[in-house]
């Protein structure tokens, strides 16, 4: 997942983005004002920082012109369609305006990171790699062999991480909605995955629902 930086002087939504965007799985750094935002976009590669336009010292326009090959979402309560041009002509990826819908900027977030190629086609937790592309799990870097089935419910379990999920909807999700077997086959799946992969504590057992891939 992505390494974010999160460049607003607004604590609580700041705390906001942050809070969702690591529920989704990426690695957050928060700064709050525009010196901060500037030396820290300097100092450290970010996959992308979301970025306010409206900051003490500089303004967001002013650090992104002195960073460069970095995504930028700018955030800013400006919804002047001449700040957008501005923002986009000086090469940021998107842009949102305050208020926002939290759900909103997450999805963008991930157009972005899938554009720009930063979300890449894995995902790593532990001491376990999975990739999407070629349908392959390693565990300390050797292959863990999975069936096809076992390899879609992991999938489906890491993109709904922090999800609660039930039986039916595994079942329809992994096993197409038509599938008339019961849902014990999920049960049957799941021991499966936490016994090859050694990630019982990661795939909770929620009480009369399901599952969750907790992370
Ligand atoms: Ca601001």
């Amino acid at each position: 997942m992505a390494k974010i930086l999160i460049v607003e002087d607004e604590r609580a939504i700041n705390d906001l983005i942050k809070f969702n965007l690591e529920l989704v799985g990426h690695t957050c750094s928060q700064v709050f004002d525009g010196a901060e935002g500037l030396s820290e976009g300097l100092k450290q590669k970010y996959d992308l920082i979301i970025l306010d336009v409206m900051l003490p010292q500089y303004s967001g326009f002013e650090i992104l012109e002195q960073l460069e090959g970095v995504s930028v979402i700018f955030v800013t309560a400006k919804s002047a369609l001449q700040d957008k041009i501005k923002g986009l002509r000086l090469g940021a990826d998107d842009y949102i305006t305050k208020p926002f819908d939290i759900l909103e900027l997450v999805e963008r977030v991930k157009a972005v990171l899938r554009r720009t190629k930063a979300d890449t086609n894995h995902f790593v937790f532990d001491d376990i790699r999975i990739e999407f592309d070629n349908r392959r799990v390693y565990k300390n870097g050797v292959e863990i062999p999975l069936k096809p089935r076992e390899f879609d419910l992991l999938e489906v379990l890491v993109n709904n991480r922090n999800l609660a999920l039930s039986r039916e909807k595994l079942l329809r999700l992994v096993w197409e909605f038509d599938y008339e077997g019961d849902t014990r086959t999920v049960d049957v799946h799941i021991q499966r995955l936490r016994q090859k992969l050694g990630i019982s504590e990661r795939i909770q057992t929620v009480y009369k629902t399901g599952y969750r891939f907790e992370i």
